[in-house]
This record gives C-alpha cells, structure tokens and sequence, in this order.
C-alpha cells in the first residue's frame, strides 16, 4: 500500500543476521513471478513451501491460494489456506509468504504486518505488481520476524538470508 498512514513504527532494535538460510530456484522464482503478474493491477499473495533442516529451507512448492484481490491490498480467507495445506505432504512447512505492492515501495504496511499469516516464514514483497528483473534481491522487500518486529532486511543481508539457485522440480498451483 502506498498511503503514507500506513506506513510503521522503526524497528525498536537492529536486525540480528543469523546463519539461517532459505534456497529458492530460479524456476520457482520466476513461478511466482508469473503468479504475482497473471493477477494484473492488483496485489495479491503467494506462498512458498518445502523442507527445512539444521537451519537450510528448500522451496519445494509455490502456490497461490484463492483470494480476493484490489490495487491496494489483497485477502486470503482461512478456508483458503486450509485449502492450500489441503493438497502438500505432510512434511511440508511454510517458508515463506509473498506479495505483491503496486509501486516501488515495498516494506511492509501495518497491513501487512497484521495479515502475516505465519512468523516462522519470510515474508517477501516484491515491487509493480509483480513486474520486477533486476539483480536478486534489489528492489524485493525481505522481512523477517524477529523479537517483536517484521525487520526489512538490507539487500546484501536478504542476498545471504535468501540464496538463488539452480533450476529444480517444483510443484506449482494457483487455485484461482
Ligand atoms: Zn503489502
């Protein structure tokens, strides 16, 4: 959201890097990509899943729930969730939620702050409504929770926090 009412409260303390690690093929994240366009001049949110190990994540899966969808903001129902989980393995966890912001602005808004559905996972916003191709991850909005706040990660941290890698198999839905 680009309403400067939305806009948060500084971080109360400093991001603290940890040596967590999230692996993201090129392939899932042209997926979301593609996912995040396909919804047109509208926000709207995709959600990655896969394993995690001694602290190394490995997308595995990207979705795209049902929801609803404005140029300001997006909503996804608890019946849609559920039906998201509904169709993984068992072993599969929440790595990170993904949503799209119409301009260049892309920290979290209050908004985005309450809708956060799961503070294990990164929360990732990427600018233009999907529309993006620079150099990972200029540009892309990284949070992380972390003691109390969605910090926004600066891009060299969120290059080490969230590392992209080479094509893999992935599974892909859009239950739109
Ligand atoms: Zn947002």
């Amino acid at each position: 959201m680009e309403d400067d009412l939305l806009r948060r409260e500084r971080p109360p303390h400093p991001y603290s890097e940890t040596s967590e690690l999230l692996s993201v093929s090129v392939n899932a994240l042209a997926a979301t990509l593609q996912s995040l366009q396909r919804t047109g001049p509208r926000e709207s949110a995709v959600f990655w899943y896969g394993d995690r190990h001694e602290g190394h994540a490995l997308v595995r899966a990207v979705i795209t729930p049902a929801q609803t969808s404005a140029r300001g903001n997006y909503q996804v129902s608890a019946a849609a969730m559920s039906a998201m989980v509904g169709v993984l393995d068992d072993d599969m966890k929440p790595l990170a939620q993904i949503h799209s912001h119409p301009g260049r602005w892309v920290e979290h808004s209050r908004y985005d702050d309450l809708m956060a559905s799961s503070k294990k996972a990164l929360s990732i916003v990427f600018p233009f409504y999907g529309h993006w191709s620079q150099r990972w991850p200029v540009g892309v909005g990284v949070h992380e929770w972390q003691r109390g706040y969605w910090h926004l990660l600066g891009d060299a941290t969120a290059g080490r926090r969230i590392r992209l890698d080479q094509p893999s198999t992935i599974l892909e839905m859009d239950f739109r």
